[in-house]
């Protein structure tokens, strides 16, 4: 089973996530507060085998220097690798999302339904992106749309979602 805990990091209230098969673990985003996600790891005696980034923002890396140094062995995961990733027990598939930046990703466990988007989708919106970013916004909108409907998008800032519930209410994805 994949356990999801959501720590909300900063004052952009970004969401860390801690994600976890039996003790491995992965986290995603480690935003800005380095004490709160290392003591949930702590307190939770989890072991860090990866440190995933769906954009190099300062909101969704502030801790990442320092959980580097606490957690030496986890592989570093981002725009710079692709296709599908295994770190065992987890396996999942990197999506380049650009739009909100040119180095956004989402990552996708699909075994699990789960997909986690950054800045790129949020319940209800999207991130925000500059005018000359607007074709890879809707290229990367477009590929959001294949993602089967009853995945749960954990984005970087708010409330989970599904993909379904997007692709019904979020006004972005309706006219793509
Ligand atoms: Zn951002």
């Amino acid at each position: 089973m994949l356990n999801i805990e959501c720590l909300v990091t900063g004052y952009l209230e970004e969401n860390c996530y801690i994600v976890s098969i039996g003790e491995k673990t992965l986290i995603v985003d480690p935003g800005d507060d380095e004490e709160t996600i290392l003591d949930f790891i702590k307190e939770n005696k989890l072991d860090v085998i990866g440190i995933l980034i769906t954009h190099h923002h300062f909101d969704h890396v502030g801790a990442l220097k320092r959980m580097q140094s606490e957690f030496p062995v986890a592989k570093l995961i981002d725009y710079k690798n692709n296709g599908d990733i295994s770190l065992p027990p987890f396996i999942f598939k990197i999506i380049e999302t650009n739009g909100h930046t040119m180095d956004s990703v989402s990552f996708y466990f699909d075994e699990y339904d789960v997909i986690f988007t950054g800045d790129f989708v949020f319940k209800g919106t999207i991130g925000n992106y500059k005018e000359d970013a607007e074709d890879e916004m809707i290229k990367s909108l477009k590929v959001f749309k294949y993602i089967p409907k009853e995945v749960s998008v954990y984005p970087g800032h708010g409330a989970p979602t599904t993909v379904g519930d997007e692709l019904e209410n979020n006004p972005f994805l309706k006219g793509i």
